[in-house]
């Protein structure tokens, strides 16, 4: 028994040296008080993109909450400590969520890894038909934020998501690997589905309520008119209102989208101007705590969305 002792400070000044090593010999930048990365993402697309690459390795969680409007959102101050702390935070550029890069510039680069989604994606400019000359909402970065909505620049997003993910939790880096090539499955046919269908529609014209839209068209050939500019809480002036009602009218516009986190009262007042009908588009900046409820996610709202596509440049 004498050897036993020993053995004992053996191991446990081994454990002291590989202190950051797991057992596979990869790196982990996880807070010693935790058992799995405690991860933050900032909007909706952001998290669901998470959730599809960590699954239940990672504590995940939303920073916008459920059901809010995530343009002018703002973090209370002890979210803001709460996020300091956290070991990887994840959020779309773009000017999309101004509160982050405040946040950033605040932590010096201390507290978490930092994942901005959007970075090496190519970006489109600000400009919609109808109200081109609109002032925005967002940090004046000169770009469209709604990346998350074109599929294959999605796939870029979750990829810049899975190598952080795998940077602060090496132990498990063929876990995300394998997911994120799941979820890639995915976003592909969902490219593929909305490539098919829209291709077989004449009508190109899609008339929104706040300019969220862009990527989407830009990947599938559609033309989006919007209502108020990249910020749903902006509103049109009387002038910018009776030009697109003209607009409206000339190109025959038979429907007009609204969302399900801003008030549908412009998008109703109009349609009822030019003699259109309404539907819903959903941008997914965020999804309300019902749809969240019946289990829709990224994928299954942009099904939706297609659906409600066809249905309308369709006819
Ligand atoms: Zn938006």
């Amino acid at each position: 028994m004498k050897g036993r002792i020993p053995s004992i400070i053996l191991l446990t000044v081994l454990l002291m040296i590989t202190g950051c090593t797991n057992s596979t010999g990869q790196q982990s930048r996880i807070a010693e008080k935790r058992s799995k990365p405690l991860v933050y993402a900032s909007i909706y697309p952001m998290y669901d993109f998470a959730k599809n690459i960590g699954g239940d390795r990672i504590d995940l969680r939303m920073v916008v909450p459920v059901g809010a409007e995530p343009h002018d959102w703002e973090p209370t101050a002890k979210l803001i400590v709460a996020l300091e702390e956290a070991d990887v935070f994840i959020y779309n550029g773009v000017g999309m969520e101004p509160w982050a890069d405040n946040l950033i510039a605040s932590l010096n680069g201390n507290g978490p890894l930092v994942v901005e989604a959007s970075k090496g994606i190519q970006l489109l400019k600000h400009g919609n038909i109808g109200n081109s000359q609109h002032n925005h909402g967002h940090v004046s970065v000169g770009y469209d934020p709604h990346v998350w909505l074109d599929p294959t620049r999605a796939e870029k997003q979750a990829e810049n998501i899975m190598h952080a993910l795998i940077k602060a939790d090496g132990g498990n880096e063929a876990f995300y690997k394998l997911n994120f090539q799941e979820f890639t499955g995915k976003l592909r046919n969902l490219d593929s589905l909305y490539s098919e269908t829209l291709s077989r529609l004449d009508k190109r014209e899609i008339v929104v309520t706040h300019a969220a839209f862009g990527y989407l068209a830009d990947r599938y050939g559609l033309e989006q008119i919007s209502v108020s500019g990249l910020n749903p809480q902006e509103e049109p002036s009387a002038a910018q209102l009776a030009a697109l009602t003209d607009l409206l009218r000339e190109k025959r516009i038979g429907y007009i989208f609204f969302e399900t986190l801003t008030n549908p009262k412009l998008a109703t007042v109009l349609a009822d101007e030019v003699g259109a009908k309404t539907e819903v588009l959903n941008p997914i900046g965020g999804l309300t705590r019902q749809q969240l409820d019946e289990g829709l996610d990224y994928i299954s709202v942009m099904q939706q969305n297609l659906e409600t596509l066809e249905r309308v440049l369709g006819q």
